[in-house]
């Protein structure tokens, strides 16, 4: 049951603070700073309420989405795998296999100890939405980073921007001060927590990389660099063509989480080697 998900504490904690951010910025400070009867007031409520929809579907798309598992009866395509004999061909195969789930692993697919079961081109669990980031759900937990990114941005400006023009003369008591103070410090945590979770998946995605690739490639990369070559990501196809196999190949779509109709099977990707 998709449902049974939901009943999480860190989803419920999420949601609370959802709520907390959209209302304190909205009903407390845009209308201490303008009052929300004005047209700036209304313009701003409703571009921040649209932001808030869209960080909210994203993820409940995150959370509802199956990240992908690999297909029954799946087997390795042994014959076109880098081993160039016998023996090694078997090793490779034995790589894709997961003791766990007694199958075939297709390449990128890794096992989820929470979930208990392989997950294609799986990026990382997230117990956030209680599910695994993987193959179907990674643009839809892209989009969820930027869009709560952009909000809680759009959030700090207003906290400082009526922070800064309120009278602090006539209304400043120690109470309200603290307020200020202690929402201004939190939404730039907040905004800095999620500042640097965009800036890491920008590079993950522009890069086709998932975050256990990143950390499995090091090792490669620090080869690469003693010998004085360059370490190119297996799956790294190109910029343009990395964000078009996540976000879709129509620019109209790439902003909407649910837009999934490019994804693929998650069995096999293109690679470098393929344009050679
Ligand atoms: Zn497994
Ligand atoms: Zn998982």
């Amino acid at each position: 049951m998709k449902w049974r998900r939901c009943v999480s504490l860190p989803i419920f904690a999420v949601l609370i603070l959802m709520d907390i951010v959209f209302y304190g910025t909205v009903f407390i400070f845009l209308d201490d700073w303008v009052g929300l009867r004005s047209s700036a007031g209304l313009t701003n409520a409703v571009i921040f309420t649209l932001l808030a929809s869209f960080t909210l579907f994203s993820f409940f798309v995150c959370v509802f989405t199956d990240p992908g598992g690999v297909p029954s009866g799946y087997f390795p395509d042994i014959e076109h795998s880098d081993g160039s004999d016998q023996e090694s061909r078997a090793s490779e195969a034995l790589k894709k296999h997961c003791d766990k789930c007694s199958t075939y692993k297709p390449a990128r697919a890794h096992h989820c100890r929470v979930c208990r079961r392989c997950v294609l081109k799986m990026d990382h669990h997230c117990t956030w939405i209680n599910n695994c980031v993987g193959h179907r759900n990674y643009k839809a937990f892209f989009l969820l980073v930027v869009y709560a990114t952009i909000s809680c941005l759009y959030s700090m400006v207003i906290i400082v921007a009526c922070g800064v023009q309120k009278d602090w003369e006539s209304a400043g008591t120690i109470h309200v001060k603290t307020f200020y103070i202690t929402s201004g410090v939190m939404i730039s945590l907040l905004c800095l927590t999620l500042g640097t979770l965009l800036g890491w998946h920008i590079y993950l995605l522009t890069h086709n990389m998932t975050t256990i690739e990143y950390y499995e490639g090091t090792r490669a990369v620090w080869l690469a660099k003693k010998s004085g070559q360059i370490y190119k990501h297996l799956y790294d196809v190109g910029v343009y063509r990395n964000i078009t196999m996540i976000l879709g190949p129509h620019m109209l779509k790439w902003l909407w989480p649910s837009a999934s109709g490019h994804v693929k099977d998650g069995t096999s990707f293109p690679t470098v080697r393929d344009s050679l």
